[in-house]
């Protein structure tokens, strides 16, 4: 067992010590079984709501009427969930409600896939009803229980199972796919922040190529903004899709592939923040830039930090050419400004300089290309190198 379920473990003791049962349960497990990275630990226990908040000290009743708190622990969040059973779900969503329940076999009939099913005591035990050992070791994605029941009460489920295909290149088991497509249509009732953050977790997923051959198969886009009434974008995405790890990226990759459809439509249907807007625009923009001049110092002047990685994957996925994220460092490390704030010469100045000129587009003019000159390193950016090169070039831009 990781040092991360260790430090875990002492929610669960404490748990215990007061006479109820705890588990680790849902991804940890999974992603433990696999060797894979963990992500957030979460804890089922028979222990009610009220207890939990009770025996910790750190705590947030998060969703108490689900029966779940989230308890910091050496400065680490926990998911503790009571053991439950979620009622009928009249909306499709949610539960109307839950009904707490006494063993952690009932709770982990109501999970999603077999994978998903399994619990883990403190001292590494396994409590597997429904095979899900077997189904990770063959790399199976497998509903629990009866597949059309299941993704009828709720359709998020779907999605879920494709980006789990995306993210552990698993096959989908055939009643399940079965069911995934019969169901597919009750995507339409689903949140659309739900829908954003599943379909941006398998556009990331390491083996997000294997999950398109599924996305396909379901037929999903035919029940997803946009692209339902235009199903070339679709047909049209790189034969070998790679793994990109925001959203962003994936809308300047649909952009790119019909440039006919803004990003700003894109975030509109898709109901995206105003930060993957101007992160999709500016991947886009070096995009373009690096289509027409290849890579140059101007295109990773503007690109954002946070946007090289993906921008290398979609320059591989676009024009198919290998560019390694150090290159692309490479060149910004020896850029002599970050952006304009850091010109040595400022509009202020410009004005002092010229007493004569009146204020006007000039100013944005000159410092726009004082700042495209001082990127490419033609001149220093000193501010007196600066007043004199201006002199020089003023007619020139005036
Ligand atoms: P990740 O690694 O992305 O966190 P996860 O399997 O932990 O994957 P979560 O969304 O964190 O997924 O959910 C935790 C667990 O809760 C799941 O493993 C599953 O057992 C259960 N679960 C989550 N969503 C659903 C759902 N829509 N229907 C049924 N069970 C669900
Ligand atoms: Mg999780």
């Amino acid at each position: 067992i990781t040092e991360e379920f260790k430090q875990a473990s002492e929610i669960i003791d404490r748990i215990e010590q007061y006479g109820f049962q705890a588990y680790f349960v849902g991804g940890s497990v999974r992603d433990l079984l696999l060797d894979r990275k963990i992500g957030d630990i979460d804890i089922a226990t028979s222990a009610p709501p009220k207890v939990i908040l009770e025996l910790f000290e750190k705590v947030i009743p998060v969703g108490m009427e689900h029966g779940t708190v989230i308890v910091r622990h050496l400065h680490q969040s926990y998911e503790v969930t009571t053991f439950r059973v979620d009622d009928d779900y009249s909306d499709q969503r949610h539960p109307d409600s839950v009904t707490f329940v006494k063993s952690i076999d009932h709770d982990l009939k109501r999970r999603d896939f077999t994978i998903n099913a399994i619990a883990m005591d403190k001292s590494g035990t396994i409590v597997d009803p429904f095979d899900g050992k077997t189904d990770i070791k063959n790399n199976i994605i497998r509903a629990v229980g009866d597949a059309n029941d299941r993704f009828m009460e709720d359709p998020l489920r779907i999605m879920r199972a494709l980006r789990f295909s995306s993210q552990l290149g698993f096959s989908i088991e055939e009643q399940t796919l079965k069911a995934m497509k019969s169901a597919v249509s009750e995507i339409d009732s689903i949140a659309m922040e739900r829908v954003v953050q599943e379909t941006s977790k398998f556009f990331s997923g390491a083996y997000v190529n294997h999950g398109l051959y599924y996305f396909k198969k379901v037929k999903i886009e035919k029940h997803l903004p946009i692209l339902q009434e235009n199903a070339h974008i679709l047909h049209h995405m790189p034969k070998k899709l790679e793994p990109l790890n925001s959203f962003a990226s994936v809308l300047a990759l649909l952009h790119f592939i019909e440039p006919d459809i803004s990003i700003g439509s894109w975030v509109k249907q898709w109901k995206c923040s105003n930060f993957i807007k101007s992160e999709a625009e500016n991947l886009y923009e070096a995009l373009l830039n690096y289509k027409l001049n290849g890579l140059n110092r101007w295109l990773v002047y503007h690109l954002h930090e946070g946007n090289y990685e993906d921008f290398t994957t979609l320059v591989h996925l676009l024009f198919n050419e290998t560019l390694t994220i150090n290159k692309v460092i490479q060149i910004e490390n020896f850029l002599p400004i970050k952006s304009k704030k850091d010109l040595a010469i400022n509009g202020i100045d410009l004005n002092e300089l010229f007493p004569d000129k009146s204020p006007g587009p000039w100013i944005g003019k000159t410092l726009a290309q004082i700042e495209k000159e001082v990127v490419y390193g033609n001149i220093m950016n000193r501010k007196n190198v600066l007043k004199d090169w201006i002199k020089w070039n003023l007619h020139e831009i005036d």
